[in-house]
């Protein structure tokens, strides 16, 4: 058509401007990842003087919190696939670095030895916007470990899914998660006494005690500290955890006057656990236990319903990706030469990483976001020129 010729640079620069989102166009709910990357310091505390020391932090920020996660460890090669970090490798610095604790917060216990404690064998957001995540594996000899961590626009906590997979073949005789927080105070370190509690929906005990865990009633874990209340001017504000009981044997949490300390035995064969984790800060802890009493259990429906397989991914249809672009490059007429190679090898890379990740291969599912995401330039030009060469 004569028209569409004669504008056509000025229609293709308009299918760009509308293909391309601005701020004004996004929606207002918006979860966004930032990731530093790995970076690397002289060892002091962590390990051997002498030694270095890998870290790497990633905040997600739902638009009302914002968590930042702290993975750390030494890679000195006379180490070999072990990352020794004296306080802790994975560790949850922001909010605040008390609470959930800054340096560990996390261990995942196979066979008795802690695979965050290994080599990382992925670590990567896979998911901003809509939602926003990312995931780390570790490679603990006995089984790889996955985490992988969530935010939903607008959330107050981090949705946590956790797999663990031993080669074929192979079955671990124990999983276990030890999670440490210092609710609200640094009580000790600072020369305080405080008055730390657990709270769950069936019990409340003060420090200290050992609270044995009901799986099946034990779903959310408050920890506070009735000294280090905000309402009375001191600490920072308490935290919490989810706990869903499929997959979870049993637990503990040591009450202590300084740490508490939980340990959740998992089953081995079950190869998945969910958890959230919430921190207070800024909160009195009247406030954040009157938001457990009334919003743990539906939290708690949406930690087990969530599918934490990241976007675009989890609902791509290879089928229906290959027929669009098929119809596209018919469309686009001579102008399809250019992209037909492309587009072929992107279709081909496409359906092989999707039969890897449908095997619930991370890596494979977390290479098929990036490729989906980094080939939205092709489809747009793609679909510029299909416009206007369309019949
Ligand atoms: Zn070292």
């Amino acid at each position: 058509m004569r028209t569409s010729a004669r504008y056509a640079p000025f229609c293709l620069l308009a299918a760009f401007a509308l293909a391309v989102p601005t701020s004004a166009e996004e929606p207002a709910a918006q979860v966004s990842a930032a990731d530093t990357g790995p970076q690397t310091n002289a060892a002091t505390w962590e390990c051997t003087a002498g030694h270095k020391i890998e870290k790497r932090r990633i905040t997600l920020d739902s638009g009302t919190s914002r968590y930042t996660f702290l993975a750390s460890g030494c890679v000195d090669p006379s180490h070999g696939d072990e990352r020794p970090c004296s306080e802790g490798n994975f560790g949850m610095p922001d909010p605040t670095v008390a609470n959930w604790y800054w340096g560990g917060f996390l261990q995942v216990l196979v066979n008795g030895k802690n695979a965050t404690a290994y080599r990382i064998s992925d670590m990567r957001v896979i998911e901003t916007g809509a939602r926003g995540a990312f995931q780390i594996v570790w490679a603990h000899p006995d089984a790889e470990v996955g985490l992988r961590l969530l935010m939903l626009p607008g959330g107050n906590h981090v949705l946590a899914d956790l797999v663990w997979n031993p080669p074929p073949g192979a079955s671990p005789k124990t999983v276990a998660v030890r999670l440490t927080c210092y609710p609200s105070f640094f009580t000790a370190s600072r020369h305080r006494a405080g008055a730390r509690h657990c709270q769950t929906p069936r019990t409340d005990l003060p420090q200290p005690q050992v609270l044995e865990l009901v799986s099946a009633e034990d779903t959310w874990l408050y920890y506070y500290d009735t000294t280090f209340d905000v309402a009375k001017g001191e600490g920072g504000g308490p935290c919490a955890a989810l706990v869903a009981p499929a997959g979870v044997a049993g637990g503990r949490v040591q009450i202590g006057d300084y740490a508490e300390t939980t340990d959740l035995t998992l089953t081995p064969e079950a190869g998945e656990a969910r958890l959230a984790f919430y921190d207070f800060t800024g909160r009195t802890n009247a406030e954040a236990e009157a938001y457990l009493k009334q919003h743990a259990g539906g939290d708690l429906k949406e930690l087990t319903a969530t599918d934490f397989r990241p976007a675009p991914g989890r609902t791509l249809q290879v089928e229906t990706l290959r027929s669009e672009a098929e119809k596209l490059l018919a469309d686009a007429g001579d102008d399809a030469q250019t992209f037909q190679p492309k587009v072929e090898d992107l279709l081909t890379r496409v359906e092989a990483l999707k039969g890897q990740a449908d095997a619930r291969d991370w890596k494979a599912e977390g290479d098929l976001a990036s490729l989906l995401a980094n080939s939205s330039d092709l489809f747009w030009k793609l679909r510029a020129f299909a416009a206007l060469n369309a019949p």
